[in-house]
């Protein structure tokens, strides 16, 4: 498959904040770019590993840091255990397989036309909220049976 680096956003931004683009972290962003699976550190560790053996957790875990506090990915912490990261950084929500641990989008409207600029919590001035769901994804239920 061709290499899509012109067209990829996330190298893009890396690139244009300063950041030295190497083949590892080209790898890291050609994953994640688009990616709605929501990998952990180490899942893309592993991917990157396949093609660059000599890579480092240190280096993708750095590179997703770096990513994250720009700005550039989501970083999910709604399973205690692992942290996991989303490209997608428009705000939505997120539901945890209790099984599996797999991390899916929720989609639609889960409070309808909730107003955030009408809702009080004593005398703080509201700015944002985060609700994560947990439940048991369709194979997991499928398995119970
Ligand atoms: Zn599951
Ligand atoms: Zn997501």
């Amino acid at each position: 498959m061709a290499k899509k680096d012109s067209t990829n956003m996330l190298v893009d931004r890396f690139r244009a904040a300063g950041f030295k683009i190497t083949p590892q972290r080209m790898a890291v962003f050609q994953f994640l770019e688009g990616n709605t699976s929501h990998p952990s550190a180490y899942e893309v560790y592993e991917v990157v590993k396949r093609r660059f053996s000599t890579t480092s957790f240190a280096t993708i875990y750095n590179t997703l840091n770096a990513a994250q506090e720009m700005g550039l990915v989501l970083e999910l912490t709604l399973d205690p255990k692992k942290r996991h990261f989303d490209p997608n950084t428009s705000p939505h929500h997120h539901i945890l397989c209790m099984k599996c641990r797999r991390i899916d989008d929720v989609r639609g409207k889960v409070f309808g036309d909730f107003n955030i600029d009408s809702f009080e919590i004593g005398d703080y001035q509201v700015t944002g909220f985060g609700v994560d769901f947990h439940g048991v994804c369709p194979k997991c239920r499928a398995q119970q049976h």
